[in-house]
């Protein structure tokens, strides 16, 4: 079943933190997950040319360790809430970006109570103070209102100020996310088990056929595992990161693109690695439900009953 950690103490290893950008709109989410997809390239990947996939992963130097944080790049609160409303808690800490120039606004609040409602650490990033009439402080200041108070102030809450267009701050941001995710979390997990987690994005490609980005959140998914996720089906024939270089396996926190359901997954569907037994079976089970349901298939885009079992030969 979805959810758990197999095993016991000892087969829990330290996962990086999964990170959601948050807060209102036109604040500079978009902007500063570009900012830190670009700026932290390692080095000799494919010339440093990143994909979209809806998640990535940098890596950061915090007390001259490298540490690996994941982020979800789709900003927004709706990935989140869909995310959690099918019980995949996928997110460790969300980064609520305030713009300096505007203070708090209506979605700053929602994007709070989203965070204090899953008990989802925040650090707070106080955007755009390269603009004129930037006011960070008045930022911390309204923000104790929510109980977001900051460390200069005798709070817990780690504030930083950004520029996300000009790049400043950005390895300080990394590092509060970090020592926040060192503080106040057990992120741990069982890398030796099928692998568990939830998809981010799916969409039907041309040539590739359905593509997913799934976030690996325990167990290590390899090429050739059966796979399921919410109603789609498959074997994992390919997986690439984000600098499309193929991957051959995926241990907790690493969201990785997935090429080899037969239909599209649904933003937010949790995903197992099953035994083609029990595909099998469920399959089967599905055939007779589709027999009996017209209106099942009406909902995605899906191939053919043939090619799907073709596929999982
Ligand atoms: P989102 O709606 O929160 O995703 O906001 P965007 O990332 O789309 O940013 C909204 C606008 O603010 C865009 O025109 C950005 O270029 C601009 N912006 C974002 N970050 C900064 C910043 O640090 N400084 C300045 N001056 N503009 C920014």
């Amino acid at each position: 079943t979805y959810g758990e950690d197999a095993g016991d103490e000892d087969d829990l290893e330290f996962r990086p933190p999964v990170v959601t950008v948050m807060g209102h709109v036109d604040h500079g989410k978009t902007r500063l997950l570009d900012t830190i997809r670009k700026t932290n390239v390692q080095e000799g990947e494919a010339g440093g040319i990143t994909q979209h996939i809806g998640a990535y992963q940098v890596v950061t130097e915090v007390g001259e360790q490298e540490r690996l944080i994941t982020f979800i790049d789709t900003p927004g609160h709706e990935a989140f809430t869909a995310m959690r409303a099918r019980g995949a808690n996928s997110t460790d800490i969300a980064v609520i970006v305030v713009a300096a120039d505007d203070g708090v606004m209506p979605q700053t609040v929602e994007a709070i109570n989203h965070a204090q409602a899953a008990s989802v650490p925040v650090v707070v990033a106080v955007n755009k103070i390269d603009k004129q009439g930037a006011n960070p402080q008045r930022i911390r200041q309204q923000l104790t209102d929510y109980g977001l108070i900051a460390e200069e102030y005798g709070g817990d809450t780690m504030f930083v100020d950004i520029s996300a267009r000009q790049g400043t701050n950005i390895d300080a941001l990394l590092e509060a996310i970090v020592l926040t995710a060192d503080a106040t979390l057990d992120l741990r997990a069982n890398p030796k088990m099928e692998a568990q987690g939830v998809a981010i994005e799916a969409h039907l490609d041309r040539g590739r056929g359905p593509v997913a980005t799934v976030l690996v959140q325990r167990g290590t998914l390899r090429v050739g595992d059966s796979i399921v996720a919410g109603d789609a089906y498959g074997r994992v024939r390919r997986m690439v990161d984000e600098f499309n270089e193929d991957i051959i396996e995926a241990t907790p926190s690493r969201p990785v693109q997935v090429i080899g359901f037969t239909s599209v997954p649904g933003a937010g569907d949790t995903f197992l690695v099953v035994d083609e037994d029990r595909v099998a079976r469920q399959i089967a089970d599905r055939r007779q439900a589709r027999m009996r349901n017209a209106q099942f298939a009406s909902r995605r885009k899906r191939v053919s009953l043939e090619d799907l079992d073709k596929a999982l030969k």
